[in-house]
């Protein structure tokens, strides 16, 4: 038998399939090219609803279209916003949320998510969690941005009350590529309160 470890990507999505059903309310924070936001559309079904965050124009358009391509558009409202401004725009609790940092793949190398915001928008996302939701952040410490938000993100996390969260991480030991890094935090369900 052969196999791999596969990503963290891989591995985000599939605690985010034991998290949220059909009918499911969900964010995804970078909307990127779409895939995500596709993706997570498939999952919540016609009676569920996507948020989706991007600051560049090109991803909406992109996103959008891929949306339109595959006949989901009636189930994401999309934001050119940045996701640190995200309870300006989601008030309801939400199921899960999906970060997968970095740059737009396919565009220059400028516009990457940055530590500060992103350590707001994950703050943010836990607050309108419901219990039992969770949060999901791929990170990508190949490049300086990208490992000062893991090294934020990684103390973030190991901070968060036990008594609340449940936080952790998969990542590679030995690779000298630098690969993506998964944090998860699930929100516990109340123990007074099932
Ligand atoms: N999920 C995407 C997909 O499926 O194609 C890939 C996301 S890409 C790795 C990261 C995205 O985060 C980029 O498109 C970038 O513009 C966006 N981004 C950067 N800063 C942001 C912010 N403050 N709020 C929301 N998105 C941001």
């Amino acid at each position: 038998m052969n196999f791999d470890f596969k990503s963290a990507r891989h591995w985000a999505q599939a605690l985010i399939r034991e998290a949220v059903g059909e009918g499911g309310v969900v964010v995804d924070a970078t909307m990127g090219n779409g895939y995500d936001t596709a993706w997570l559309c498939e999952l919540v079904g016609p009676s569920g609803r996507v948020y989706a965050f991007d600051i560049q124009p090109a991803a909406l358009e992109r996103t959008r279209a891929r949306l339109a391509a595959q006949g989901l558009s009636s189930r994401a409202e999309l934001f050119c916003a940045g996701h640190e401004r995200l309870r300006e725009f989601v008030h309801a609790p939400i199921d899960a949320a999906l970060f997968n940092l970095g740059w737009l793949p396919g565009a220059e190398k400028v516009v990457t998510t940055r530590t500060e915001t992103t350590l707001l928008a994950a703050e943010a996302c836990l607050a309108l969690l419901r219990p039992g939701g969770l949060l999901t952040l791929c990170v990508y410490p190949g490049h300086a941005e990208g490992a000062r938000e893991l090294s934020a993100l990684d103390a973030w996390a190991a901070a968060l009350p036990s008594q609340e969260f449940d936080a952790m991480t998969q990542r590679f030991l030995n690779q000298t590529a630098a690969p993506p890094v998964l944090i998860a935090v699930k929100k516990q369900l109340r123990r007074n309160n099932p």
